[in-house]
């Protein structure tokens, strides 16, 4: 085995047994937390070693490293997940790619997904992206707005709202994170009964390296995980 795959391998079964441990103080199995690697820090090599070591979920934040990615590594069964802001001049490229979009962040996306998504013949799961930590520079809806974004979503037939994804603040501690995050879940937990019909907000993407732990303690199901996975790479 290569010194990469080695690294690599150790690096996963670190972040696996955390998220299991961060599961288990939440009183929840460890199955119910999804890892998502997000390989935006690195080339298709090491990629190569991270789906060799077991990982399928991974994840872009530019749609166009994603185009390059996932035309490098065709070969390979990965499940893309796009996580950062989507041009709508970018998603017929990029519907076609990947498994899901956590990272709707207004109706006009949304829109231009579901259009994308008819004209092949598939139904595109998705986030909404709401902006928990009220940052100007971050994307997504405001808390407020996101009742309505589900009524004006729900009538698109290629898209299936599975969740609400969210990105704590860049300054603050990880207690600033932890009352954003725990603000998502009651959020979830306010709009699920009120869901149009055929939405359920099962998924909570929240938690990157910094603050993955503390996450999945405030309810997350989805974890985008980046940097903790290619310490000694970089
Ligand atoms: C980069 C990125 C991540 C992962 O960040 P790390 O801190 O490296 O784990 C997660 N989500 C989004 C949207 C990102 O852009």
């Amino acid at each position: 085995m290569s010194d990469l795959q080695r690294m690599i391998e150790g690096n996963l079964a670190r972040v696996r047994a955390s998220i299991a441990a961060a599961a288990t103080r939440a009183g929840r199995p460890p199955e119910t937390v999804k890892l998502v690697g997000v390989t935006k820090y690195v080339g298709p090599e090491v990629v190569r070693a991270l789906v060799a070591a077991g990982l399928r979920d991974l994840a872009e934040s530019r749609p166009q490293q994603l185009w390059e990615k996932a035309a490098a590594l065709a070969d390979l069964p990965i499940r893309w997940h796009q996580v950062g802001h989507l041009q709508r001049n970018k998603v017929r490229r990029t519907v076609p790619l990947v498994a899901m979009v956590e990272s709707v962040d207004s109706v006009r996306l949304a829109a231009a997904i579901d259009q994308v998504a008819a004209e092949r013949g598939r139904r595109v799961p998705v986030l909404l992206e709401v902006n928990i930590s009220g940052e100007a520079a971050k994307h997504g809806f405001a808390p407020s707005e996101v009742e309505a974004a589900l009524g004006a979503v729900a009538g698109l037939g290629h898209m299936e709202v599975r969740g609400l994804m969210g990105m704590a603040g860049l300054e603050g501690h990880l207690e600033d994170a932890r009352r954003q995050f725990a603000s998502l879940r009651d959020l979830r937990d306010r709009l699920q009964p009120v869901c149009p019909n055929g939405i359920a907000l099962a998924e909570l993407s929240m938690g990157m390296s910094a603050d993955f732990e503390v996450a999945i303690e405030e309810g997350s199901t989805l974890v985008r995980i980046g940097s903790a996975l290619f310490e000694g790479v970089l």
